[in-house]
């Protein structure tokens, strides 16, 4: 048994409070995780619209306190919350920045401000944490949004505050944002252009970068698979932060997710028509009905492959490839269900097949975590293609579902996935290399002509049913992380 340790954690998303991605997934497990093992871990969040209309049971814990933002000095209220395991989670009330319809921005871009809302909200957990005498033995950042604090640390709270000299841990969920910002907005974070605005510093190609801050200058840095951390110190997957990491790689470390199965396990889980379990597999087939009639997918389909994704309608996730395809790939006679939202030129190529193909495709655009769960149940094939996945935890509960991924070779997918070898029986999913159509068209006809041999399919689903990503096992990695740095 380990003894006490303290860590504040901050995340600009926490499931079940706010979410757009993987980032609130693992910030509302992993300290739960944490906290089984004996740390003492306190979350700290924006006091989102969302978390407002979210019917928690939430208390005040402080008012007035005083946050810096550039030259001025705010105030703003902090309320208490818990997660499901009963881990403490401050809330920033500041309704100018925060009571907003979304957490980061609107179909048309990000908010103008953002700079502002997470300089202000990094500066308030650091506080927070002062007023509350909560003295962290470490502080989690995670992505461009808290990636400011390891820098603060280093600067303004240096003594005599009682957070100098605080180790720092940084992980890089998805390297793709950079929190990039104009130079002269730099005194919006309070830090010295002299200390901190160099290429050693936070400053990438003239601009402000709150990730490259974080991987700068926090004592360690983690991403979120062992093959994503490796890619991400070569130029194809680096974005330009390949430099900084490969100088950093003696402290930077590749930890999988691991995910929540109080939340995505088909026996318990209470979004579904009808639970299902290995042993017991006939309501699988049942979810799989309710989906197509709730999709208008022609009933036709509940005998044939029925492929789908959950998504952010983004680049980065390979809808090139899939748009690409689709026609070919509805010609092997497969429904295809979309769940997501995002870029509006990928929605509507999506929309329009959709019309095409009335009765075998189905978009349902927004987020709509119910409907995710429905359809991780109710699909037999799962597509990731993506371009780069840090991570990727849609493969992994489509494991846990019975839902068979077909994915791309990279990231996290790649740490994931075993293609299904039909000598041994082994493997979990189909996965191809190259980012091509015709090679993620081949592994999707793979899969489909498996689909034909119901008594093959069934070990494939179960090998993947059986797979165990549970938190725990990377709790213990990022124990070990904390314990190097403390
Ligand atoms: P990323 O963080 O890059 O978006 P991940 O696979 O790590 O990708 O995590 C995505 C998470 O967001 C999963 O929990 C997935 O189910 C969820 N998700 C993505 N899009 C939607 C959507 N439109 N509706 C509901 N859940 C969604």
């Amino acid at each position: 048994m380990v003894d006490k340790l303290k860590v504040l954690f901050l995340s600009s998303e926490v499931v079940p409070f706010a979410k757009t991605g993987g980032l609130a997934d693992v910030a509302g497990a992993l300290p739960g995780a944490l906290k089984r093992m004996g740390a003492d871990v306190r979350l700290v969040l924006p006091y989102y619209r969302l978390v407002r209309e979210g019917n928690f049971q939430i208390r005040p814990v402080l008012r007035g306190l005083k946050i810096p933002l550039g030259g001025e000095t705010l105030t703003v209220n902090v309320l208490e919350t818990h997660t499901e395991d009963g881990v403490p989670v401050y809330l920033i009330e500041r309704d100018d920045l925060y009571d907003r319809p979304n957490l980061y921005g609107s179909a048309v871009g990000d908010y103008y401000d953002n700079l502002e809302r997470f300089s202000f909200f990094s500066h308030a957990a650091l506080i927070l944490s002062e007023a509350l005498l909560f003295s962290p033995d470490l502080i989690h950042c995670h992505d461009w949004q808290t990636g400011l604090v390891p820098a603060l640390i280093k600067g303004l709270y240096g003594e005599p505050s009682t957070l100098s000299g605080t180790p720092t841990v940084f992980t890089v969920h998805n390297l793709g944002y950079q929190g990039l910002f104009p130079a002269g907005k730099l005194p919006v974070t309070g830090l010295s252009k002299t200390e901190f605005f160099h290429p050693e510093g936070l400053e990438f190609w003239g601009k402000i970068s709150l990730l490259k801050a974080g991987i700068v200058y926090a004592q360690a840095v983690t991403t979120v698979s062992p093959t994503y951390a490796r890619e991400i110190q070569t130029p194809e997957y680096g974005l330009g932060m390949e430099g900084i990491l490969k100088k950093r790689r003696s402290s930077l470390h590749g930890i999988l997710n691991g995910v929540d199965y109080g939340v995505w396990n088909p026996a318990t889980d209470s979004h579904l028509p009808c639970t299902y379990s290995p042993r017991k597999m006939e309501g699988k087939h049942r979810c799989k009905e309710s989906l197509i009639q709730e999709m208008g997918i022609d009933p036709s389909f509940t005998k044939k492959p029925l492929l789908g994704m959950i998504s952010r309608l983004d680049n980065q996730k390979g809808f090139d490839l899939l748009i690409e395809i689709l026609g070919e790939i509805l010609e092997l006679d497969v429904g295809f269900i979309l769940l997501g939202s995002g870029d509006e030129l990928i929605q509507k190529a999506i929309q329009e097949a959709a019309m095409r193909h009335r009765g075998q495709v189905g978009f349902e655009m927004g987020f709509d975590e119910p409907l995710a769960h429905r359809m991780m149940a109710g699909l037999d094939m799962f597509l990731i293609p993506s371009r780069y996945e840090p991570c990727g935890l849609t493969q992994i509960y489509a494991l846990k579902y019975g839902t068979v991924p077909v994915v791309r070779a990279t990231g996290g997918l790649d740490d994931t996935i075993v293609p299904f070898d039909p000598l041994t029986k082994k493997g979990n999913g189909f996965k191809f290399g190259p980012y091509k159509a015709d090679a993620f068209a081949s592994a999707i006809r793979q899969a489909v002509n498996l689909f034909q041999d119901p008594r093959v399919w069934k070990k494939l689903m179960a090998n993947g049913m059986k797979a165990n990503f549970s938190w725990d096992k990377s709790a213990r990695r990022y124990m070990e992380i904390y314990r190097s740095v403390v």
